[in-house]
């Protein structure tokens, strides 16, 4: 037995974050039990088989160029879930708008420049294209510091855009709809400080960022299952349907984590629970409430996404497998993905698997199935118009209320960090405080692994995770920021704080 085998750590929510914690700490002999309050792990990336036996889950899932802790570890783990790099497009109810290419593929231009000048718009006047070139001073300066978050973090993306003269057309036909895909909210309702990280992370920061693969199958059946036996076989526990509900204290210290009536004692413990998940835990803990940091979460918000899937009766011609729509709805946004490119459990189906997905989906979660499907197929054939003509033989329909972590102005105060006030309780999940710099899944998983090396900080023994940084900014952006931080220092040194930030 090493050390650390004596070490007992509980780690709360199978995500992400919460597998990336558990799989670190079980490698390095801690005795981890991982508590999952659902039927399976896997957290917004699980899923299942229906009652006929057909694969679904809860919205399908991009993996970009930059994951490269992701990538690491399905390298690590032997694992090849992932198609190549896929070409997508983006639709309007007036049709076809955007098509973005490899980015990889082309000739490398400095940032961001490939971006503006390989992205194919069908539509978009160059004259509203240029009027996004101001808007790169703030994307200087938001250098994803906390000074810069709590510089931006107050005004709403839309006003960012509106403040550094982006046209009104660029703004709905281009910007907005990468907020309701990349942060799930329309800009009056994300923060810009969000919108500039998100941007310049997935879109801006090297030319291939955009480029995007997805997963042959689910996540939970390609990554998520032979992960789980990888870590049971490395001792640690992954425990289904068990919901933590409480936490028991002594001298600032976790000694216990709570499910109901049953106790698991521990030295250390890690959240790795999403926004709505831990203002329910902290609301029926006593012990959580009594902190301010935990009873701030009330401030937090998450939003609703609707994940559908359809079965046709006909193959229908979709050019790109994954697509982008906007204008359809007022303040949703949504994605459609062919499911027969994409995964191989479809590739020979005789009609067209579609993945249709809405997000910021609020007026839609309260309809009925024989409500949703009709629209979705509308949509549909409001892009390609021979999805009107097919018959829908199959649909899975799931909602997900208040699933994904909302980034509204205002809200990075009230975001917890990775250390909390309690000397062994860490946070990770898409929602917590890191420099990293990176998003969504790879940031969940990158928030794990900074939470296990805690743990191993405190409780010793154990090699810390090895966490690749994002890929360095370019040289003329890295000279950019050094010019600008050190005029603002400089003005700063000289003008009192006198106006808002
Ligand atoms: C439709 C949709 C599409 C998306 N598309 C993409 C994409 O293309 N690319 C991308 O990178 N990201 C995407 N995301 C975002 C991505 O899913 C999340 O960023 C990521 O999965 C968050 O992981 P997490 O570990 O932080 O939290 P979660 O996945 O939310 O995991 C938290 C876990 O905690 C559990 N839990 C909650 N309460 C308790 C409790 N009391 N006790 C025990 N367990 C509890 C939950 O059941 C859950 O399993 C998408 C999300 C959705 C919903």
């Amino acid at each position: 037995m090493t050390q650390a085998e004596g070490k007992k750590v509980v780690v709360v929510g199978a995500g992400w974050a919460g597998l990336g914690a558990t799989y670190h700490l079980a490698k390095q002999g801690y005795a981890v039990t991982l508590l999952e309050a659902g039927p399976q792990p896997g957290g917004l990336v699980a899923g299942w088989k229906t009652a006929g036996g057909r694969s679904v889950e809860a919205g399908i899932h991009g993996f970009w160029y930059p994951y490269r802790n992701i990538f690491a570890l399905v390298d690590e783990l032997h694992l090849q879930p992932f198609t190549p790099y896929t070409h997508s497009s983006q639709y309007s109810p007036a049709g076809l708008e955007v098509e973005s290419p490899l980015f990889q593929a082309m000739p490398y231009l400095p940032s961001p420049l490939g971006t503006f000048l390989y992205t194919r718009f069908k539509r978009l006047p160059l004259v509203d294209r240029l009027s996004a070139l101001p808007l790169l001073y703030a994307v200087i300066d938001f250098d994803n510091s906390d000074a810069a978050w709590r510089r931006y973090d107050k005004v709403t993306a839309r006003e960012l855009f509106k403040q550094f003269g982006v046209s009104a057309r660029l703004y709905k036909e281009s910007f907005e709809p990468m907020l309701l895909v990349g942060l799930f909210a329309p800009g009056e309702q994300c923060s810009a400080a969000a919108a500039l990280g998100m941007l310049y992370y997935f879109i801006l920061a090297h030319q291939p960022d955009f480029d995007v693969r997805w997963c042959r199958g689910t996540v939970g059946e390609q990554i998520f299952r032979p992960w789980v036996e990888q870590i049971e076989q490395l001792g640690g526990r992954v425990l289904a349907n068990q919901r933590v509900s409480d936490v028991e204290v002594s001298d600032n210290r976790v000694t216990a984590v709570r499910c109901g009536d049953e106790r698991f004692e521990t030295d250390a413990v890690i959240f790795s629970v999403g926004i709505t998940g831990m203002k329910k835990i902290v609301a029926g803990s006593p012990t959580l409430r009594s902190r301010p940091e935990f009873r701030n979460l009330s401030n937090l918000g998450a939003v609703d996404v609707l994940a559908t899937r359809l079965w046709c009766d006909r193959k229908i011609d979709i050019p790109l497998p994954s697509n982008a729509c906007f204008g359809f709805h007022q303040t949703t946004g949504w994605t459609f993905f062919d499911l027969n490119a994409l995964h191989d459990d479809y590739r020979s189906e005789p009609g067209s698997v579609i993945e249709v997905d809405y997000y910021h989906a609020n007026q839609l979660i309260p309809l009925d199935d024989e409500q949703i499907v009709p629209l979705v197929q509308a949509n549909l054939a409001g892009c390609i118009p021979a999805f009107g003509e097919a018959k829908i033989i199959d649909h899975s329909v799931i909602r997900l209320p208040q699933a994904v972590s909302h980034f509204a102005p205002g809200s990075y105060q009230y975001l917890l960090p990775s250390a909390t006030s309690f000397s062994n309780l860490f946070m990770s999940g898409d929602w917590i405080i890191t420099r990293h710099g990176s998003w969504s899944q790879e940031k969940a998983y990158v928030t794990g692994l900074e939470a296990a090396n805690r743990v191993i900080g405190q409780l010793g023994p154990g090699q810390p995770a090895k966490i690749l940084p994002v890929i360095p900014d370019e040289p003329h952006i890295q000279a950019a920021r050094a010019v600008n931080r050190a005029v603002r220092s400089a003005v700063e040194g000289v003008l009192p704080g006198f106006w808002l930030p």
